[in-house]
């Protein structure tokens, strides 16, 4: 039977090509989006793959919004929680505001899509779950102390539940991209990005979101069935972990 696989922010940047990827490997998937309907109807046009609209952050909306998923296409067998923002400031100017909305959305975010399809994974004895953190929350990043805290725990959730969903047959890694060239990096000037971020990479260049995506699949795959646990840095080289 045709595994169904969700991404969360799949309609545009790593996870557009994360959505892709796994429907030319022979998935059905769900893209979901927060706000950007604009986006996510030109996406669907061009894929045929369906978009479907909450916010992670809500967990009410995730089990409302992950229901409808299944009375469409069948019960979720792969969730790539990708979702992300940043809302970056040095420490001192940060508000309760900004750090709020990123654990929100880049950690709760987590357990609010995981947690309604945890037991469902469970009784039908298997699931993937691949986590998107970042190389920031590998080391750390001065101006994204909200970022880092929750790309960290990402990675800290990921080792928790392999653990619990190993007999189960759940698999649960976090792949841990480095720059990659999206909206989220084009929002930092171009300056910054051309002085101090690429020379700070190895390869001496962003990452693309197929090189992400990739990943993605492989973890996906049944191949990957004694991968749990893992972190995937995929990073051109800028840190080791
Ligand atoms: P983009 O900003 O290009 O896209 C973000 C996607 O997430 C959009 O589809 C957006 O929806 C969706 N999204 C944002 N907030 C929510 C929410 N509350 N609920 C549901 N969907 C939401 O980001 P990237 O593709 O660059 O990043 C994807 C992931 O990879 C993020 O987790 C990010 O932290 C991580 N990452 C990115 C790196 C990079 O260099 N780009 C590096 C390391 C990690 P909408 O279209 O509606 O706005």
């Amino acid at each position: 039977m045709t595994r169904v696989a969700l991404v969360t922010g799949g309609s545009r940047g790593i996870g557009a090509a994360i959505s892709v990827a796994l429907k030319a490997a022979g998935y059905k998937v769900a893209a979901n989006y927060a706000g950007n309907d604009e986006a996510a109807a030109a996406f669907t046009k061009e894929t045929g793959i369906p978009t479907y609209k909450w916010s992670v952050a809500d967990y009410d909306a995730c089990k409302d919004g992950i229901a409808k998923v299944e009375a469409d296409l069948g019960p979720v067998d792969i969730l790539v929680n990708n979702a992300g923002i940043t809302r970056d400031a040095m420490f001192h100017k940060m508000t309760p505001a900004q750090w709020k909305e990123v654990i929100d959305t880049n950690l709760s975010g987590v357990f609010n899509m995981t947690h309604p399809v945890w037991s469902g994974m469970r009784d039908r004895k298997f699931g993937r779950v691949i986590n998107i953190s970042s190389v920031n929350g590998q080391k750390g990043q001065a101006g994204q102390a909200n970022y880092s805290a929750a790309k960290a725990g990402d990675i800290g959730i990921t080792r928790a539940l392999a653990q619990e969903g190993a007999r189960a047959g759940i698999t649960v890694n976090a792949i841990c991209p480095g720059y990659i060239g999206t909206d989220m990096v084009k929002a930092i000037d171009e300056k910054v990005l051309a002085e101090r971020i690429i020379p700070q990479i190895p390869v001496g260049r962003l990452g693309e979101p197929e090189e992400i995506a990739r990943c993605v699949v492989f973890l996906a795959s049944d191949d990957a069935g004694f991968i749990t646990g893992s972190t995937i840095s995929a990073n051109g080289g800028q840190f080791f972990s």
